[in-house]
This record gives C-alpha cells, structure tokens and sequence, in this order.
C-alpha cells in the first residue's frame, strides 16, 4: 500500500451485522463521523441472519464473563430498544426441563447461576405447574426464566442502521476490505469491490464475524500473537411444519458442550429445533437431513407428541469459534490499544451467542474504549 490517494475518515466499523451495526450506531450517537464497510450486498446477511432471534436472560455464563455481562446488559437494552422503536418482539418467557430425577437437581443449581449474573425472574416449577403452563410438554420439574423472548432480528438490524443514518454514518456494500496498516497517523485501511477505496481512520472497528481474525491478519502493525484461531461450529435447525406446540421456548437441561435441542419460536410463529453442534472446515450453510434422527429421539424425552416425519431440514447458522473443539469454552474478546498495542483499533473476536442480546451493550464497551 502507498500512503497516497487516502481518503480521511474519523471511524470505520468493519461488518455491517447486528454487532457492527449497534457500534456503529453507538459511534454515531456519540458524534463521531462513521463509514460502514460491507462485504456483502446488504446489512445482516451473515451470523445475524441465521441464528434463533432468542433475546437470552444471561443463565449460563460464568459470573464475571463479558458474556454475562453483556448479556443481562445488553437484554435490558434491547427490550427498551424495541419498545422504543417498535421493533417487533415477545417477551414470551423459557422453560428449561427437566426429565429424570438428575436433571431435576441440577435445576437449582442452574437458578443459581443465573441468580449469581443478576438475572432476574427466575422460578424453580414443579411438574405438575409446568405441564398446567405447557399441556404438551413431558417434565419432572422445570425452570421458568420469565425474562427470555423473541425478537425480530432484521427489523431490529433496520431500525439500527436508520438511526446510525440519522446520527450521520454512511454505510458502503459491496465493500470488502482487503488489507490495512498501522501508522503513525490512523489505520489505513483498502477497500476492493465495484467502488474501491483507501481510507486513513482515527478508529477501525473490525467486528467482522467469521471473518474477524483473517482481517486482524491482514492489517500489518497488529501483533500476531492477539490473535486467535479462527474454527467453525456449525448449528443445524429443523423446522416443524404447523403452529408451535408450545407458547414458551423449551430447552432440556443442558448437556456438556452445548444447550441441548431445544424449540423455539420466530416472530411469525413458526417452531424450529436446534441449532445443534457439528464442527466444520469450511463454511458450508447445507442442513444434512439425517441428523433429524438425533433431534427427533432428543425432543421426544420432553415433547413424546412429535411425529414421526413432521421435522424439515431448516436452515444452520455458524459460531464463530476461537478455540478448538474440546477446549475450554472461550468468553467474547472486545480488543483495544490497552490489549494489543495498536492505537486506534479495536477487535471483536469469537461473538458468538448470545452476541444479538449483547449488541447493544458491546457497542456501549466499544464506544468507551474508543474514548480513551
Ligand atoms: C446457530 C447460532 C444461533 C444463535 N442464536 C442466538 C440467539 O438466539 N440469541 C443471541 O443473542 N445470539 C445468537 N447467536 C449469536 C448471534 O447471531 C451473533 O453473535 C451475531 O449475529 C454476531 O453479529 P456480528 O455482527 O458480530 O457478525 P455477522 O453477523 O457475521 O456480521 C459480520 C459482517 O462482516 C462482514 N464482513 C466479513 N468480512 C468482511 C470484509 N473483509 N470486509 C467487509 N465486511 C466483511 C460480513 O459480510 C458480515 O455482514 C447465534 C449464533 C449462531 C451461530
């Protein structure tokens, strides 16, 4: 790269999903001047379009992570965010069941993790009161998170973007950035696709998915030794034809490594299971219908009436993993000066759920960095 023909620019935020989205916003809002680079042709097109649009309580991360942190923060917000702003969304409430004498135990211990993470509205039921919530529904006790809902994701990335609009940020699709470097005036930062660009920033945001560590890679200045794998943990969903059998969202006790199968529900009533865990090489969104067995034999220990052949092969979505299968679960990594050295950079790395609740409250750590 020359340093001629750059463009000044005070903020760029790399990715233009739920997370990219809420920074920008919050940038914005702050008075900051804002361009957004898109790869793709629009907004949300990558992790936050395939996910459950689960607005998640914050019960199972460790006390302390930025997860739960940003999670019960971040929920608060959102909710109020949507009332505000009319983005479409139910506070419908979970049930976590239990189906054998073990797992009925392991209930309180589950209440007082969320309890411990400040989430609010939780309650220890007995079988009969849960079924009497959710006739269909098979249990030898549950767990009511009250706090847990449903959200519109794209009305919700929509309503973003027209308020960073409104603030002034300007967003540019099509738009991948290819390489940067770190100088002693800004990062700049190249830009390819049909109207390519070369900008020299105050502050890069990379908050660019999957793809957030191969971009960390690529801009020369940034240690290499703060910056993670990339690994890929692929999450199949089948959808069941017909209405939800249930009014709340359904999930087992979970099981080591992952939530277990679980129901949800999108704002337009349709019932998907999953997603479940399959690591993966290479992105690839294609639902193998086989695994329908597994999801079937799992969801008939809590819903005995599913029918056999009434599960579709859906849709799968992609956690973008930082550490390889078999290590210790890896908390969300918000990266600045402070951490890697490099001014005016900052790095999120390994937003995987629940990064749709935590966008707003991310953002809000994103600005603060940004500010020192
Ligand atoms: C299966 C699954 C289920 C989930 N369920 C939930 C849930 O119910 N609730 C919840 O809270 N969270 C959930 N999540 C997590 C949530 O979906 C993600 O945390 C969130 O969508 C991440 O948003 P993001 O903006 O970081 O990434 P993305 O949505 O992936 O956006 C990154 C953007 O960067 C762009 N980009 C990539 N490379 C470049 C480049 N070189 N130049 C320019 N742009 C680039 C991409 O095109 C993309 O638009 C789930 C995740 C998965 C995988």
């Amino acid at each position: 790269m020359t340093s001629s023909s750059f463009e000044t620019v005070d903020c760029v935020v790399i990715g233009a999903g739920v997370v990219g989205l809420a920074v920008a916003r919050a940038l914005a809002l702050a008075g900051r001047e804002v361009i957004v680079v898109e790869a793709a042709e629009g907004i949300g097109t990558g992790t936050s379009s395939r996910n459950s649009e689960v607005i998640h309580a914050g019960i199972y991360y460790p006390k302390g992570s930025l997860m739960a942190e940003t999670c019960v923060a971040g929920r608060r917000l959102l909710y109020a965010y949507c009332a505000e702003h009319g983005v479409p969304h139910i506070n419908c409430g979970k049930l976590i069941v239990a189906t054998n004498d073990a797992e009925s135990e392991k209930l309180a211990e589950i209440k007082g993790r969320a309890e411990a993470n400040g989430v609010e509205g939780m309650r220890q039921l007995s079988a009969s009161e849960a079924m009497v919530m959710e006739p269909n529904l098979h249990c030898t006790a549950a767990l009511l998170s009250s706090s847990t809902g449903i959200v519109d994701s794209h009305s919700y990335m929509l309503a973003l973007q027209g308020d960073s609009e409104e603030h002034g940020a300007m967003f540019a699709f099509h738009s991948p950035v290819i390489q940067g470097r770190a100088t002693d005036g800004g990062i700049e930062i190249e830009v390819g696709g049909a109207e390519p660009m070369k900008l020299r920033c105050g502050l890069v945001v990379n908050s660019a998915g999957l793809f957030a560590p191969a971009i960390a890679k690529k801009i020369a200045g940034m240690p290499s030794n703060h910056i993670p794998g990339t690994y890929y943990a692929k999450g199949n969903y089948f959808t069941l034809a017909g209405r939800s059998p249930f009014s709340r969202l359904i999930y087992p006790v979970p099981v080591p490594g992952g939530l277990g199968v679980h129901i949800t529900v999108d704002m337009g009533g349709q019932a998907k299971f999953g997603p479940d865990v399959e690591w993966i090489d290479d992105l690839d969104y294609t639902v193998d219908p086989h695994r329908a067995d597994k999801f079937y034999a799992a969801v008939r220990r809590y819903w005995p009436g599913l029918k056999d052949g009434a599960l579709q092969p859906g849709y799968a979505g992609i956690r973008p993993k930082i550490v390889p299968q078999g290590a210790p679960a890896q908390d969300f990594v918000v990266q600045g000066p402070a951490d890697h050295g490099v001014p005016g950079l900052i790095n999120l790395f390994g937003i995987e759920s629940p990064g749709l609740t935590a966008s707003l409250a991310l953002a809000e750590r994103v600005r603060t960095i940004a500010t020192v």
